[in-house]
């Protein structure tokens, strides 16, 4: 729902101020029409559903991984995609303050840009066009969706687009995460390492978002060959604005390392990986195994991602391996371009 122009539509009707503060919490709690927001006159609904669109974006196609995973594409009204992916997960991350039946966690991976200008080899996004930022309404839009389909409790800036490129939007977009169930704590920007936006989320007076940085190199040379944005900003600066945001935050920066057969998954690059995180206090790693999509490479093996992940682990840098998921609906990382 574009929330400026709900605000202009209902002064221009001479609304009173709460108005806009009801239909926003409505929606928020999943209604899926003006017409089920009963609290408002029978008269402003019908005005609102010919004025305001329900939504800003318009669902173009759906996809059900076979886990469990959905998948959205959407189309802005200016016609630029986008895609957003909600994650089920069963079992015992169990989140206390949203209520959900099946008790799983319900992760939303949403964009931030149509496209992306970065041009990342790996990743399948940065092959598409730029299209542009989105709004903070088409941001809020994409969660919406899915909590019209059920509750989602956490987020991450996963999906296309680079976050720190767009972060006034993607910030007035997480000041509302929290009344459609998702907070700050368990929202995450990823970056490929903006070190200006990273700055800024070390300074601003919001509550503390979660910060992940997608480094899949320890050297220079390899990360510009695999991310071209390393030549502006160098391995040891990203990492340096990092543990200022760490040292003004308090929480750990997650770094994301895919893991490319023969490419950066040799015993000595996860040596120098666990040098480049000392002091490892301000780190945890999340190695992610290769989605496919239509690059030159190959993903590890899963006894080279173990074997890596022992090497780090020894060192004492704390170390995942993320589970991918959403595989056979090209809903999972750095697969969302928008061929189907
Ligand atoms: N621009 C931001 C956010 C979008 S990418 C960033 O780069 O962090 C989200 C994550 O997906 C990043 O860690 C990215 O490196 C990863 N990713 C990209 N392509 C991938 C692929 N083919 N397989 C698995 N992960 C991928």
């Amino acid at each position: 729902m574009n929330l400026e122009l709900l605000q202009t539509t209902l002064d221009e009707m001479g609304e009173p101020p709460f108005r806009s503060k009801q239909v926003w919490e409505w929606a928020a709690r999943g209604a899926g029409s003006y017409e089920e927001m009963t609290n408002l006159p029978e008269t402003l609904r019908g005005a609102l559903s010919e004025l305001v669109p329900f939504s800003a974006l318009s669902v173009e196609h759906e996809a059900l991984a076979s886990d469990g995973t959905e998948k959205a594409l959407f189309h802005t009204t200016d016609g630029r995609p986008l895609e957003t992916v909600l994650m089920r997960y069963r079992g015992s991350k169990h989140s206390a303050s949203v209520p959900n039946p099946s008790g799983g966690r319900r992760s939303l991976c949403l964009s931030s840009q149509s496209g992306c200008p970065l041009t990342c080899t790996f990743c399948a996004t940065g092959t598409m066009a730029f299209g542009r930022n989105l709004t903070a309404s088409e941001i809020l839009d994409q969660a919406l969706h899915f909590r019209r389909k059920e509750p989602v409790d956490h987020a991450v800036f996963m999906g296309m687009g680079e976050p720190l490129l767009n972060l006034d939007n993607v910030l007035t977009a997480c000041r509302r995460l929290p009344d459609i169930g998702i907070h700050p704590s368990s929202t995450t920007i990823s970056t490929v390492g903006w070190i200006p936006g990273i700055d800024r989320l070390t300074e601003h007076d919001g509550a503390t978002i979660r910060l992940a940085l997608s480094l899949h190199a320890p050297d220079d040379a390899l990360r510009s060959e695999l991310m071209p944005v390393n030549d502006r900003f160098p391995l040891a600066d990203v990492l340096d604005a990092c543990r200022r945001w760490h040292d003004s935050r308090k929480r750990k920066v997650y770094v994301e390392y895919l893991m490319l057969d023969g490419v950066n998954d040799r015993y000595e690059q996860a040596v120098q990986l666990a040098g480049l995180l000392e002091p490892r206090t301000a780190f945890k790693v999340n190695l992610i195994p290769y989605n496919p999509t239509d690059s030159q490479f190959e993903g590890s093996s899963r006894e080279a991602i173990a074997a890596f992940r022992d090497t780090l682990e020894e060192r004492g840098v704390p170390t995942t391996v993320r589970l991918t998921r959403g595989h056979d609906i090209h809903a999972a990382c750095g697969q969302l371009a928008v061929s189907r």
